[in-house]
């Protein structure tokens, strides 16, 4: 049987445009039949307005904090939940989906992120791994980013909010040979009630090996080796 992972998961914990608790999307997640997902939380200046009275080096702290008490309520529930973010610089409203981050990166890096632009934030990703997906590419408001400074687009976003074109996402990754992402942009629990539409988890990758870290998760997405769930 194959595995499930989302590669697009937002809490409340940090993204503050999120109503999901860490054990609300744990619950949805287990419930959905997921072994596990990327916590991708914004990192944005959102997500620190509100301790702008104290210096850019709490802002990793607080970033890990989210991720880690999201990683206790999946275990909790046998979901394995790996350390990702949405990358918002301050250059302009582009979305990047970063994958295969860890906290040393952010205890290092977090401070000078929102001032990089996507050309010198993808030198940075491959000197350490990771891969850079531009989210949403064609959703209304992005820019479009040069392919040469990417590794992936998201080609599939399963937000029930927004018109993300994703069929004009897929065509552009094929053109330019980009790793297809998918991911449902979880934000709002299925138990909300809320007068817009909540999220079902609906999309991400499906493989035949378990993911555990962050390693195996970067070499399945570079080798095109896995399933995109489109449900
Ligand atoms: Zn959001
Ligand atoms: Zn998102």
């Amino acid at each position: 049987m194959p595995y499930k992972y989302d590669l697009h998961v937002h809490t409340g914990t940090v993204s503050r445009c999120a109503p999901a608790t860490s054990e609300e999307a744990a619950r949805d997640y287990a419930e959905a039949g997921y072994a596990g997902f990327v916590s991708t939380n914004h990192f944005s200046i959102d997500s620190f307005r509100h301790m702008e009275d104290r210096p850019r080096i709490k802002w990793a702290e607080h970033f890990i904090r989210g991720f880690e008490e999201l990683r206790e309520a999946g275990a909790r529930r046998n979901l394995t939940v790996l350390l990702g973010m949405e990358l918002r610089m301050h250059c302009n409203f582009n979305d990047y989906l970063v994958y295969g981050l860890t906290e040393e990166f952010l205890r290092e890096f977090a401070e000078n992120l929102l001032d990089m632009n996507a050309h010198s934030f993808h030198k940075l990703a491959s000197e350490h791994n990771l891969l850079f997906c531009q989210a949403h590419p064609f959703r209304p408001g992005m820019t479009v980013t040069n392919p040469a400074d990417l590794d992936g687009i998201e080609v599939r976003n399963g937000c029930p909010r927004h018109n993300s074109s994703n069929d004009i996402a897929k065509a552009w990754a094929a053109k330019y040979n980009l790793i297809g992402v998918g991911g449902s942009d979880y934000h709002v629990p299925t138990t909300a009630d809320v007068p817009f539409p909540v999220d079902r988890p609906n999309s991400g990758i499906e493989v035949e090996e378990k993911i555990c870290d962050n390693e195996t998760l970067v070499k399945i997405l570079r080798s095109g080796n896995y399933k995109l769930i489109e449900e």
